[in-house]
């Protein structure tokens, strides 16, 4: 701590944090002293399909919104956070051959951070959607003991998201791709049946910790492997995309097929974090996303399951904990705050 800065007050200053997302962007207001100015989603269309220029104006228009939303004049404001779906380089410049969200030719490459810095005229800083949520989970677990910690959350959506944080601040890597857990390959032994058909990932890896752990995982690889082993299971009527969603739900009810297939994305999680133990050696092992906002007794097997796959040395496995972080539908602004806080003086 820097005691020449001046005492850090609610009213001293703040940074707006920006999540642009596929449809939607979801702003928040973080002050100096770490307090969040929103307690819920503040989203505007993120017109991303529309091309750069919409999807900046778009941002900037989020910006304002959230300032007014919470009486905040700009002049408090010090740096703007900003996440979107990768990839993306560390200074937030879209890949060159685009992706799922930013598809038109105008994206590739372009640099969403630095457009919105000089659209705002505040610096911005840039991180991927799994990094900022990532950030989030950890400053949220630890609280006040965040800049002393270490942690690698899995965040288990459509992909398998996350990241690694080492003292508080998410490590990016030289590209900007450090903590692509989602595309780690894990060995599969312990985690697939004799003769299931090896993953595949939309990456171009097989046996990945997505093409497992994942909704997409799921839908590619598993639920199709599953069915044939459970004839007569109801999901066989239903399409594939139907059948993937409706699973936590049988999950919950504790249903045999369901309980195979999230067992599985378990035990590669559980692959992951035993890489992770031998990588980083966190402090937290954190677990977020879909399923384990499911019911709390589904939610602890889940969690259970992971940390019984995960190999940890004794020494490690007394001092490290395995948690479920919730509420993620906000991180990805929230994480691009914190971000932004950490390069303030003081932080
Ligand atoms: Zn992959």
């Amino acid at each position: 701590m820097d005691h020449t800065e001046t005492v850090r007050t609610p009213a001293s200053w703040v940074v707006v944090g920006l999540d642009n997302g596929g449809t939607a962007n979801n702003a928040t207001v973080l002050d100096a002293t770490g307090r969040y100015l929103v307690d819920h989603l503040v989203e505007n269309p993120s017109r991303v399909q529309d091309g750069p220029e919409a999807a900046v104006g778009a941002l900037a228009e989020a910006f304002a919104n959230v300032l007014t939303l919470t009486s905040t004049p700009r002049t408090l404001v010090r740096a703007v956070g900003l996440d979107t779906p990768g990839p993306a380089s560390a200074d937030g410049k879209i890949s060159s051959k685009g992706s799922t969200n930013f598809s038109q030719p105008a994206w590739h490459g372009f640099d969403i951070r630095g457009a919105l810095e000089k659209r705002l005229g505040l610096p911005v800083i840039y991180n991927n959607d799994a990094n900022a949520a990532a950030l989030y989970a950890h400053h949220r677990y630890f609280g006040v003991d965040a800049m002393r910690r270490s942690s690698v959350a899995a965040i288990v959506g459509t992909g398998l998201g996350g990241g690694v944080v080492e003292s508080g601040k998410v490590v990016k890597g030289a590209a900007g791709m450090a903590g692509e857990l989602g595309h780690v390959q894990i060995p599969l032994y312990g985690v697939l049946e004799d003769g299931q058909p090896v993953p595949q990932c939309n990456c171009g890896f097989e046996g990945d910790v997505e093409s497992i752990a994942s909704l997409t995982g799921i839908k590619k690889n598993l639920l199709g492997y599953w069915l044939t082993r459970f004839p007569g299971h109801p999901l066989t009527s239903e399409p594939v995309d139907k059948a993937a969603k409706l699973l936590r739900a049988y999950g919950e009810r504790e249903d045999p097929l369901a309980l195979a297939v999230f067992g599985q994305q378990a035990r590669a999680i559980g692959k992951l974090f035993t890489i992770a133990a031998n990588f980083t050696d966190p402090d937290a092992y954190l677990l977020g996303g879909g399923v384990v906002e499911a019911d709390p007794r589904f939610r602890e097997w889940f969690l259970t399951t992971v940390r019984d796959h995960t190999e940890l040395r004794r020494e490690q496995a007394a001092v490290a904990t395995f948690a479920v972080v919730a509420d993620l539908d906000m991180a990805g602004a929230r994480g691009a705050a914190v971000a932004a806080l950490e390069t303030l003086p003081g932080s």
